[in-house]
């Protein structure tokens, strides 16, 4: 088996991301790039480019692969982008963004995950995420306003205090609705006000907090 593991990230786009439709290149080249496997618990390695999310500890997971291609997808950052996410897990989404070339700012409510995420980021050498251990649904207003908000975790709404760290131009990407399952939305901020678009059903781990549920 190549301890690098290429051809399965190969077989992972061919198989998962291409053909349900992801084909935005520049979202298809991270994917190829960042070792997954780095991301997951070391009993969970050979798993880590199949089709399902995969426990991280701490009742959390990292999300599909798909999942995170479709989101990246919708949020289209560009090179130099402030990416604010809320939810690092593992940090493989965060690792996503910075091989697209944003500046990524990521929040964790555990501290322990994102201690672990830091020590994934470093073994994967991503440069370009700082985790925060925060709770999310506040923001991050310290570097605000930003090109790009990622929720990764289902919330009841899209918290208007993340709407208005937004800069114009600007998108948030989120899974909302009720815990037990959800559609993706997207905001985009334009010089008119906001736009709000509807995509596919997806299913996430809540986000708890101040504008999230409560548990
Ligand atoms: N993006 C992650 C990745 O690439 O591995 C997967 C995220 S996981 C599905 C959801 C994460 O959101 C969990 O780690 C959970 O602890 C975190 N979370 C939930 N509520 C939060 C909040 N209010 N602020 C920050 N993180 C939160």
């Amino acid at each position: 088996m190549n301890k690098d593991r290429a051809e399965e990230r190969r077989l992972m786009i061919q198989t998962q991301i291409l053909s349900r439709g992801v084909k935005d290149q520049r979202v298809l080249k991270a994917l190829e790039t960042v070792p997954r496997h780095f991301f997951v618990p070391e009993e969970f390695a050979d798993v880590a480019y199949h089709d399902h999310p995969i426990p991280i500890g701490y009742n959390q997971t990292i999300s599909q692969p798909y999942i995170v291609a479709r989101m990246t997808e919708l949020l289209a950052p560009e090179e130099g982008d402030i990416i604010l996410e809320i939810g690092t897990g593992s940090g493989y989404q965060a690792a996503v963004l910075s091989a697209m070339g944003a500046r990524v700012i990521s929040l964790e409510r555990i501290a322990e995950l994102a201690d672990d995420a830091r020590s994934n980021l470093q073994k994967a050498g991503v440069v370009n995420v700082s985790v925060f251990v925060s709770d999310g649904s506040l923001g991050w207003d310290e570097m605000a306003p930003y090109d790009g908000i990622i929720i990764t975790a289902a919330t009841p709404a899209i918290p208007s205090i993340l709407i208005k760290q937004l800069a114009v131009n600007g998108r948030i990407v989120a899974p909302v609705g009720p815990q037990h399952m959800q559609v993706l939305i997207r905001l985009t901020r334009d010089t008119e006000g906001i736009r709000r678009e509807e995509y596919e059903g997806v299913r996430f781990v809540p986000l708890i907090g101040r504008h999230g549920w409560n548990s």
